[in-house]
């Protein structure tokens, strides 16, 4: 695995390459990115940006979400996907903002995971973006890009977020969190597209694997050189 300072440098290249990443989720406070990101689970933050609009005008907050009639909530947030264990999430969370934080979201992880339907990544979005602490989600393009670059090693989020948070200063958490999502959703893809990528040359994965893929691509064709070759020579032998 690459040294902090070497983890330090990619994340840097790739906010120059980025340099509006951001979540693209829309909202205007914590509890409104808690909601979206609860609802971002298997579906995109584009199909979220379309249901969220009206879903905050009718529960601005967590008073009025937890009030919410379950047929109804579904009702708006079917396009989703997944819309009745969302639901089912989104009322819970906000009973328990109600009944355990006086409707506030709290800015603490351990408070945060435990309401229904927040696991450590959706803390961490919100933790991040929305109450100026310090997170930095993991998610697949974070797996992916990081493990790709050498930058982290594993598919465990857990453990990828420790060593990217250890080789990290705080404040840059949340921005390599960002920077590596829209990285892996443009640039660093199932199929990479390294020939787009600012950090190429830090990159473990198309060091080893992409230029052996060239010297395998272009060893038929000395094959085919060394064939002329000897036909040459058995030509002139003769
Ligand atoms: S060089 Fe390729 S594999 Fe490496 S980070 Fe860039 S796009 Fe991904």
């Amino acid at each position: 695995m690459k040294s902090p300072q070497s983890t330090r440098r990619v994340i840097e290249t790739l906010a120059g390459q980025h340099p509006s990443a951001d979540t693209e989720l829309h909202y205007r406070n914590a509890f409104e990115l808690l909601v979206a990101t609860i609802l971002s689970a298997q579906s995109t933050d584009a199909r979220v940006n379309i249901v969220t609009p009206k879903l905050f005008a009718k529960y601005p907050d967590a008073h009025a979400l937890a009030r919410a009639r379950q047929a109804s909530l579904e009702k708006q947030i079917v396009s989703t996907g997944f819309f009745r264990q969302k639901s089912k999430a989104l009322l819970g969370m906000a009973r328990a903002l109600v009944a355990d934080h006086a409707g506030q979201v709290p800015a603490d992880m351990d408070a945060l995971t435990e309401l229904p339907g927040v696991g450590r990544k959706t803390a961490n979005v919100v933790l991040g973006h929305a109450l100026g602490v310090p997170g930095l989600p993991v998610d697949r393009h974070v797996l992916r890009v990081s493990n790709r670059i050498g930058i982290a090693e594993g598919d465990d989020p857990i453990q990828v977020e420790a060593q990217l948070c250890g080789a990290l200063p705080k404040e840059m958490w949340t921005l390599a969190s960002d920077v590596q999502i829209l990285h892996g959703r443009r640039v660093c893809r199932p199929k990479p597209m390294c020939q787009d990528c600012s950090v190429r040359d830090d990159c473990d994965f198309y060091q080893h694997v992409i230029t052996k893929e060239k010297e395998r691509a272009s060893a038929p064709k000395k094959a085919g050189a060394k064939s002329r070759d000897s036909r040459r020579v058995r030509t002139s032998a003769r």
